[in-house]
């Protein structure tokens, strides 16, 4: 069955919202509040937070209480921003929202029942509302983005890690998954800040991290660990996949270009790789990576370890 779909485009600048605001209060019994009430309530409550997921939830609760939904979602691509809230249904209605010409995401209500057209002018008022929270909350979300984020390499930083370990691990118990772990150090790495400079090693750490990345779906779950060590994690993932991953990111090292003043140095690196055991700690499983990484550079380097 094809899926009803409207496309509407909401410039909170025009004139037209503040007309909307102003239009005809709908004549359904079933409400409790009216639009004027409702507008009035979310432009208090949804300064409340700078969390997209919670300024869009607490929206979708809201707006209920004036036009039923099953649905909402939003996305706002350029910040790979995407959630939902409720169950899908087949009615959808989808509203670009920008403000002097910045894209604030994509609004998409559903429902099982067809939106009427009073019901589709009062979303449309009450979705004014959204404009200043979900503006900030996007702000937001750059600046503490940023703050987890190294900026020599545009890995996550050690606090993005551990916030993403710790999710990871409760992930992978709630839904009974494999959870591993690669962390990949730089061989002799000393020698090419020793030989070339500071500002030499720094740019093979960036090449390094690009290769890493190129490699992987994900490249949210790469972290910059120390100096010179990534760490790496492969949600969903067994032992034997990770060691397979972890061999072509070892090989991607190995046959990488690094240039210096025109000449090419050769560069490898080392992997421990540990999969998560039951019951296990974040702690515990990164002492078993590094040691397992210790045992690759004690066997000779360029090579991977997989964890006891
Ligand atoms: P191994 O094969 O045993 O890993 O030897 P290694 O020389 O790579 O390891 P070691 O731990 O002895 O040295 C790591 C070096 O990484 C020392 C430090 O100066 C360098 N380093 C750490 N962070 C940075 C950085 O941000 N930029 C640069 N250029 N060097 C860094
Ligand atoms: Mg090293
Ligand atoms: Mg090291």
């Amino acid at each position: 069955m094809k899926t009803p779909t409207q496309t509407n485009t909401i410039d909170f600048d025009s004139a037209k919202l503040q007309r909307l605001g102003l239009g005809q209060p709908s004549p359904l019994a079933t409400r409790s509040v009216t639009l004027q009430q409702l507008r009035q309530q979310l432009g208090q409550q949804l300064q409340t937070s700078l969390e997209p997921q919670r300024v869009l939830g607490l929206f979708f609760r809201e707006v209920q209480r004036l036009v039923p939904l099953d649905a909402l979602a939003y996305q706002h691509k350029p910040s790979d921003l995407r959630m939902e809230f409720g169950q899908r249904g087949h009615h959808v209605l989808s509203y670009n929202l920008s403000h002097e010409g910045e894209d604030l995401g994509e609004l998409i209500f559903r429902r099982n029942q067809r939106f009427t057209d009073p019901e589709q002018q009062d979303l449309e008022s009450v979705m004014s509302t959204l404009l200043f929270p979900v503006r900030n909350a996007l702000l937001y979300r750059v600046a503490t983005q940023s703050a987890l984020r190294d900026p020599l390499t545009g890995t996550g930083n050690r606090i993005a890690m551990d916030q993403t370990l710790e999710r990871e691990i409760d992930m992978s118990r709630r839904h009974m998954q494999p959870l591993s772990l690669l962390m990949l150090d730089i061989d002799h790495f000393k020698r090419i800040n020793d030989t070339h400079g500071h500002g030499v090693g720094d740019e093979v750490l960036r090449t390094v991290a690009e290769s890493i990345k190129q490699q992987l779906r994900n490249v949210d779950m790469v972290f910059r660990f120390g100096g010179e060590e990534f760490l790496i994690l492969l949600s969903n993932t067994s032992r034997e996949a990770a060691a397979m991953v972890g061999e072509r990111l070892r090989y991607a090292a190995q046959v990488q270009d690094y240039f210096v003043a025109g000449t090419r140095i050769e560069l490898t690196v080392s992997l421990g790789c540990a999969t998560l055991l039951p019951g296990e700690s974040a702690e515990s499983l990164l002492r078993r990576v590094d040691s397992a990484l210790y045992v690759a550079k004690r066997e000779g380097r360029n090579r991977l370890a997989m964890a006891g």
